[in-house]
């Protein structure tokens, strides 16, 4: 499943970049996802849950996900514009 290997990568990512200290200090994950990026933030939502961190260190993470608009802007008059779709 597409949501799945997302959340491993983010995983995986946030294990590359921290110390074991900071990870284990860790509760909530912040992300932004863009409405072009072909991500559904509920099924990411609930791939997350879905991977039961039962008895590991991120058992006790919460995911936050924010979906960021689509903006446009005009190259001759430089209006930007917000789309929905
Ligand atoms: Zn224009």
């Amino acid at each position: 499943m597409h949501e799945t290997s997302i959340v491993n990568s983010i995983m995986k990512t946030l294990e590359m970049e921290f110390e074991e200290e900071k990870l284990n200090k860790m509760s909530a994950i912040y992300l932004k996802v863009g409405k072009l990026s072909n991500i559904e933030p509920r099924l990411l939502h609930n791939a997350f849950t879905a991977k039961h961190y039962c008895g590991t260190r991120f058992h006790k993470v919460k995911l936050h996900i924010e979906s960021t608009e689509i903006k446009i802007k005009c190259e001759k008059c430089n209006h930007i514009t917000q789309i929905e779709n």
